[in-house]
């Protein structure tokens, strides 16, 4: 859609041009031979108002912002009392990677770090079902937040599984404590697989739009998720979606948020909008450089801010 909005996003992705620094995540082969000047940014309304620039057509994968959803999947079919006596709500403070577990109760301490993500996935399905339906599952569940058919970027997918002695570790581990029963290797191909869903910053902005407006699809009209849900979701987001850079995320920008290693970066503004970026190179948070940039500047200018204005 044109509009001064439109013209309004271009400036603001010229603008970030200027942040030049960040690399491009390697320990996922496949993911360093993306063009690192790919910018794009995407903005959807709860009332369904679509508007997006740039590179705003280029498929990318999901990544750790398939852990939101995931959540959210695992909610609803599950319920609150069996995901919360596995995965916690706790800020981690840690690396996205960080590959420990509470001390007392053997879970992970959100579902946001890769260790929690990997037992969250587990939940989908119930106990005993394959990859393939679990990972059938959520790409039906994404695709209906996204209001399109997604896929899963195959390449992607194996250069991760490749390179996953590091996710098998946290996966025993999980087995160790008994929050997961799958064979480690089963639970790590799921959340590999939920991670290569490829999407657009269009994609991602009316799948955040679905969580800010309560759970409803702001386009297509179909409840995905119930308001508790997109709440709860949401409120762990602001927490710990950012990994240890979200204290200060929430004090600059202090909207929820998650960021995936491909250079998405997603926000939401609850009852209002949903927004995301892509941009590659990542700063020592894994946090796309450019994005944070962007969602800065919106923040301020729109005066997104949840606890008001400076
Ligand atoms: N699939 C990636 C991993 O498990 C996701 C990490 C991320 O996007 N921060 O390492």
């Amino acid at each position: 859609m044109k509009s001064p909005i439109s013209d309004y996003l271009t400036e603001i992705i010229t603008d970030a041009r200027s942040a030049t620094g960040g690399e491009v995540a390697d320990y996922i082969p496949v993911l360093s031979e993306v063009d690192r000047e790919l910018l794009g940014a995407a903005l959807c309304t709860a009332s369904g108002d679509l508007y997006s620039v740039g590179d705003d057509e280029h498929a990318f994968s999901i990544q750790s912002i398939s852990k939101p959803f995931a959540y959210a999947v695992a909610l609803e079919e599950r319920g609150p009392e069996v995901v919360d006596a596995r995965v916690g709500m706790e800020p981690s403070g840690e690396a996205f990677n960080d590959i420990s577990l509470d001390e007392e109760t053997g879970r992970p301490d959100n579902p946001m770090i890769n260790v929690g993500a990997i037992a969250v996935t587990q939940l989908i399905g119930g106990r005993s079902a394959s990859v393939d339906s679990r990972v059938g599952l959520l790409l039906d569940r994404f695709s209906a937040l996204a209001g399109r058919q997604l896929s899963i970027d195959e390449r992607v997918a194996e250069s991760e599984l490749a390179h996953s002695d590091y996710s098998m570790a946290m996966a025993y581990m999980l087995r160790d404590t008994g929050v997961v029963t799958d064979t480690a290797e089963h639970a790590v191909t799921s959340y590999i697989r939920q991670c290569a869903v490829l999407v657009t910053v269009r994609d991602l902005a009316v799948m955040a739009a679905t969580l800010a407006n309560g759970g409803i699809q702001p386009i297509t009209g179909q409840r995905v998720f119930s308001q508790a849900v997109c709440r709860q979701v949401q409120a762990v987001m602001a927490s710990a979606g950012m990994y240890n850079a979200a204290g200060r995320w929430m004090t600059t920008v202090g909207i929820p948020a998650k960021s995936g290693v491909a250079g998405g970066l997603l926000g939401t503004l609850p009852g209002r909008l949903g927004l995301a970026t892509f941009s590659p190179p990542l700063d020592p948070q894994g946090n796309s450089v450019r994005g944070v940039k962007i969602f800065q500047r919106l923040s301020e200018d729109m005066g997104m801010h949840l606890m008001g204005a400076e």
